[in-house]
């Protein structure tokens, strides 16, 4: 059976064919880096993840993109209130291009910390306004487009099947209670450039034909897939926030623009909540991957718990459960240690854990086919080699030993040793910190120079 997966678009699970042979082009909404990334958020990157590695394994080529959204995401969806960069930056006292900087590093380092595999491009929103308005000329030139005294507005009343992928019904929104109009002419219509208030300069603002100001938050995405990928593409993913506005917007764009629905398959991961509510960087209490590892959790021992939650089902987090996380992950080590020597992968136990994986990616299915893989009688090289196979997909690094020390960490350390040479003692501190933190090395200052240890994994 070949790869299946769910498209919301069509509500359906279906068969996986690229639209180019070989080759799958695929398109991730990125972070809006006005703070550091929830483990909700990191949640759909892993799914997105495990996307890209099952693909892999099915021999494809991947071209994987992710943007950076550095400017236009509002507070609100419905693009009404402050700029979420422009209020971070005033939160820090800092510029937005300072915060964007500092929150992009550290989605990266989570991103790598968390052994996903980095995209072939990571596009920044406000390198690309000149193709953002370019598009917005198209769709306005082609009659989408109108002008109210504080920007250019998408007109949604203009397309028949507008919100599609979310099943909108239209009829239904009705302008009033739930959705101030304003000088807008329908509730769906959305912001494309949004003008600088008038007297007020915004810190990021550029010129274009309408008027000073900034692109709408949705034209990034759809500007930057068609750049990178074309007028249309194999997968597009993002959290399941996205269905309703962000996605029905950049189908809404494409289809005026290019008269595509821009991806063949749209696909959606499903929420991690906590315990308490629906977790949310804009309330500003939220777990991130550091808190897990200030606690001294591996990262990869998060990464086991989100595999053990179907991405189309909503997750609890608790600590309980990454505790048992964990305990499992250090289970399967133990085996990676263990088992030694060469050989092929045992046929059977991998066409149980593909299987799993091309039901739509169903990892908890695909973690218990590498548990029933390690209780049979099969010699350990065979087993040693089924592990590794599966982990190509599951991504907890197994194949690294335990002793063996990332090349990120040595990296680092060297940073470090620079840093103590310069007399930045505070910085040479925060290094050693991170790498305890990341990789669970310890540093040794020895008179041949500081040398790694791992003293937990
Ligand atoms: P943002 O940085 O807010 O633009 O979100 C980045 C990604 O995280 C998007 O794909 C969102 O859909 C996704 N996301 C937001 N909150 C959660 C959550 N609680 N669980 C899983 N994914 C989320
Ligand atoms: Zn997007």
């Amino acid at each position: 059976m070949p790869l299946h997966l769910y498209d919301t678009y069509r509500r359906e699970i279906r068969a996986f064919a690229p639209l180019e042979e070989g080759a799958v082009r695929m398109y991730a909404c990125g972070p809006t880096v006005y703070d550091y990334a929830h483990i909700g958020n990191l949640r759909t990157y892993l799914f997105e993840d495990v996307l890209r590695r099952a693909l892999e394994f099915c021999g494809y080529e991947v071209r994987h993109v992710i943007n950076i959204t550095d400017v236009g995401h509002l507070v609100s969806d419905a693009d009404e209130g402050e700029d979420k960069m422009e209020r971070g930056a005033r939160r820090e006292g800092e510029s937005a291009a300072k915060i964007a900087g500092r929150y992009t590093r550290a989605f990266k380092a989570d991103f790598s910390a968390l052994n996903m595999l980095a995209p072939h491009v990571w596009c920044r929103a406000t390198e690309h306004i000149a193709e953002q308005i370019a598009d917005i000329a198209e769709i306005e030139k082609r009659g989408y487009a109108y002008r109210t005294s504080d920007g250019i507005y998408f007109d949604t009343s203009r397309q028949e099947n507008y919100g599609y992928l979310a099943r909108l019904n239209r009829a239904g929104i009705a302008p009033g209670a739930r959705v101030a109009l304003g000088e807008k002419r329908n509730a769906t219509d959305f912001a494309l450039w949004k003008f600088s208030p008038p007297g007020e300069k915004r810190q990021m603002e550029w010129e274009s034909p309408w008027g000073t100001g900034f692109p709408g938050w949705h034209i990034e995405c759809s500007a930057m897939a068609v750049k990178y990928l074309g007028k249309k593409f194999d997968i597009h993913c993002g959290g399941k926030d996205h269905i309703p506005v962000h996605h029905a917007n950049e189908i809404a764009q494409s289809e005026a623009r290019h008269g595509t629905t821009l991806a063949n398959f749209w696909m959606h991961g499903y929420f991690l909540e906590t315990a308490a509510a629906k977790m949310s960087k804009s309330d500003g209490a939220f777990l991130r991957l550091e808190s897990l590892t200030d606690r001294g959790y591996a990262p990869a021992d998060f990464r086991y718990l989100c595999l053990s939650a179907h991405y189309r089902s909503d997750l609890k987090f608790t600590w309980e459960s990454l505790d048992a996380a964990a305990a499992a992950l250090g289970r399967l080590r133990g085996f990676a240690e263990k088992w030694q020597g060469e050989a092929a992968p045992d046929a059977a136990s991998e066409a149980a854990f593909s299987a799993a994986i091309f039901a739509d990616l169903n990892t908890p299915q695909a973690l218990a086919a590498v548990w029933d893989m390690s209780k049979r009688d099969l010699p350990d090289a065979v087993k040693k080699a089924s592990l590794l196979r599966f982990d190509s997909v599951l991504g907890l690094g197994l194949g690294e030993s335990a002793a063996e020390i990332p090349k990120k960490a040595l990296e680092l350390a060297a940073r470090r040793e620079k840093a103590r040479a310069d007399g930045d003692w505070e910085k040479a501190d925060r290094i050693r910190g991170e790498i305890l933190r990341k990789w669970g090395c310890e540093i040794e200052d020895t008179p041949d120079g500081a040398k790694l240890r791992v003293i937990r994994r």
